[in-house]
């Protein structure tokens, strides 16, 4: 029997949702997504579109009004309103962990007492309390809004007391919390999933370079040795069995410079850093997905070949329409845009991935392709 899906959520990650939901014609007939900027990039590859935001709780009620199965690719639905109409459909991941996942805090302090790595923590409370917990735990040291960010928005590293007062103040209203700043060696990510009877798979160790706390690439797999790839790939399975509900997840973890790997945060979603699966793996990440909440078998996750995803964003100079890039598509070089009306400063509009086709497993050959690539991209306004 064919399912209607509903996603929260139409961005890029929506829409190559969609575009897999599409090619699984067998299960999905349908797709529907909540977002609330008309002629979302969902909408432009076949999905349908209820325009609205994604708290709004009467559309994300439509939404489960005319879905069978209902995810998300974005953390910031409305928990509560979905765990309201969770009893008489599914929703995967479970809102119960996007409730957890959706406050850094919360999420930090489950991992924690789950016996996962994370780095030091605490809650804060006033500014007063920001002042004394900041003076315990040293310079330099990282302010973070507790819910509702992304990029990096939500964090602000402290240097020294003078900035304190800065800091507190980029927040105020909002929930904070402190953290210890890791001195990291590399960043990296696993992609999970687990599907509704339980079966957990991971794809292999990759590697992130952010640059201003948005993701720039992703070197897949990441160059770390066998020891440091077991433990992430161990500590994100672990990770699958705490969380409940199925769907993929995105674990993103700090590897420190005495080789210990701690978690950043978790994203209860397909995740930017997976992009590389659409042409490395022979199940990519937004299969995967839909497949764990399908409850169909998960696809096989092995590395095909070595690749590298470079993030296309809006440049610096202007704002608006653009002009269609092409580049020439060869020698292992994929190129997809996400159709967004228009560009605007560091906003998501696209990647490529370079992938490693003659298998020579040579990432700087990789990385140096990637700079070829990246030069070619301009956008000019129509
Ligand atoms: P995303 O970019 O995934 O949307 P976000 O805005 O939720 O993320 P985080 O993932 O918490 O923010 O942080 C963004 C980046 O800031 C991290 O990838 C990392 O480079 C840096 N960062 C965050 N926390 C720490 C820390 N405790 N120590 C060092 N660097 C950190
Ligand atoms: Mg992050």
């Amino acid at each position: 029997m064919t399912k209607i899906l509903g996603i929260i959520g139409g961005g890029q990650l929506g829409m190559m949702l969609t575009e897999a939901a599409k090619k699984m014609n067998e299960h999905i007939s349908d797709v529907i997504v909540l977002d609330p900027t008309k002629n979302c990039p969902a909408s432009k590859v076949g999905a349908r579109q209820i325009v609205g935001d994604f708290k709004d709780k009467n559309a994300i009620v439509e939404l489960s009004l005319q879905s069978d199965i209902i995810t998300y690719e974005i953390e910031s639905g409305d928990s509560e309103v979905l765990e309201s109409i969770n009893s008489g459909m599914t929703i995967n991941p479970a809102p119960s962990t996007l409730r957890i996942i959706q406050d850094k805090y919360m999420q930090k302090k489950f991992l924690r007492e789950n016996g996962l790595p994370v780095p030091d923590f605490v809650e804060i409370n006033s500014f007063e309390d920001a002042k004394e917990k900041i003076k315990s735990f040293g310079y330099p040291v990282m302010l973070k809004a507790r819910r509702d960010a992304y990029d990096g928005r939500g964090n602000f590293r402290i240097e020294n007391p003078e900035e304190i007062t800065q800091a507190y103040e980029q927040f105020s209203g909002r929930p904070m919390m402190l953290e210890k700043v890791v001195d990291f060696e590399m960043e990296v990510s696993v992609i999970a999933a687990r599907n509704t009877n339980g079966q957990i798979a991971t794809y292999p160790l990759v590697e992130n370079i952010h640059e201003e706390n948005i993701l720039k690439l992703t070197i897949a797999p990441a160059r770390v040795n066998k020891k440091i790839s077991e433990e992430a790939e161990n500590i994100a399975k672990k990770t699958m069995e705490v969380f409940h509900g199925a769907g993929v997840f995105g674990i993103e973890m700090f590897v420190t410079k005495d080789d210990r790997v701690l978690i950043n945060e978790i994203a209860p979603r397909v995740h930017n850093s997976g992009h590389h699966t659409l042409q490395s793996s022979s199940t990519s990440q937004f299969e995967q997905h839909l497949r764990a909440i399908l409850g169909l078998e998960l696809g096989n996750t092995d590395l095909l070949h070595h690749t590298v995803m470079c993030n296309i964003l809006g440049p610096q100079e202007f704002q608006g329409k653009y002009k269609p890039l092409t580049i020439e598509q060869n020698n292992g070089v994929y190129l997809k845009m996400y159709q967004k009306d228009e560009v605007k400063p560091q906003r998501k509009m696209g990647h490529f991935n370079v992938v490693d086709v003659k298998d020579t497993k040579d990432t700087n050959m990789l990385l140096k392709k990637v700079e070829e690539v990246k030069s070619l991209i301009k956008f000019s306004p129509v």
